[in-house]
């Protein structure tokens, strides 16, 4: 049962990657929310160095909404996009101000998680990675599950989701093979142990599945275990058996 199945493959990255696992940020739910919108197929690095620059330039969020559409782009220059992720950043923060009056996400607490993500998710732009994102990953620290695109390739590899299963569809189905009672801190380290093995082990290429935890558990790992055995050999320089 896949339920059984997410339930093992997350005790065994956690015994890996060692949860709980700290969390990375503790901005409020709006800076995460633009923090969430950089990031899009853009590298951490890339994506953190924008937002600590919008936060130089500017002196809160109104004003970066106030600015020149221009001039956001020409902040955020590093990242994938910029022209298109300027224009997407000043219109999600205005759909905020006009739907919530004013640039504050704290009331999202009072919510239910799906009543909290669909008020996100209504604002064009806003995908379930970036709700679940400002969710989780925000000072809210609500109990929301997102899947980024580490996490998304793990399940797919791991028979958790099937191959044609895309990001967005992914969430919940991910989602409803977890306790529904679990908390925040878990679903957060769920998703972090997922993306880690794929950042770490679960390469978009070159995957690394003679050195998997995970391995026993994998359909893909399976399959590829000859051409992963005949290529440590080859490392080591004896023949291939
Ligand atoms: S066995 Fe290979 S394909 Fe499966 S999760 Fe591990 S590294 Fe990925």
């Amino acid at each position: 049962m896949l339920s059984e199945k997410a339930m093992a493959i997350h005790r065994r990255l956690c015994g890996v990657y060692g949860c709980p696992i700290p969390y990375f940020h503790s901005l409020d739910p709006v800076s995460e929310l633009v923090s969430s919108l950089l990031s899009h197929r853009t590298r951490n690095a890339e994506s953190g160095r924008a937002f600590k620059a919008l936060r130089a330039r500017y002196p809160d969020w109104d004003a970066v909404l106030a600015a020149p559409t221009a001039e956001i782009e020409e902040t955020i220059a590093g990242v994938t996009w910029p022209e298109l992720k300027a224009p997407r950043i000043q219109a999600v923060l205005r759909a905020v101000r006009e739907r919530s009056g004013g640039l504050d996400l704290g009331f999202l607490k009072d919510l239910t998680v799906p009543e909290a993500r669909a008020w996100l998710e209504a604002i064009p732009g806003v995908g379930p990675k970036t709700s679940a994102a400002v969710l989780s990953f925000s000072v809210l620290r609500m109990p929301a599950l997102p899947v980024d695109s580490h996490h998304h390739r793990v399940a797919q590899r791991t028979g958790l989701i099937g191959p044609k299963v895309d990001v967005g569809p992914a969430h919940a189905i991910l989602r409803a093979q977890l306790p529904a009672d679990w908390d925040a801190q878990s679903l957060y380290d769920y998703h972090e142990v997922l993306m880690l093995h794929g950042q770490r082990c679960c390469h978009y290429r070159n995957l690394a599945c003679g050195a998997c935890a995970v391995l026993d558990l994998c359909p893909t790992g399976q399959a590829r275990r000859p051409a992963a055995r005949a290529a440590a050999t080859r490392d080591l320089g004896h023949p291939a058996a």
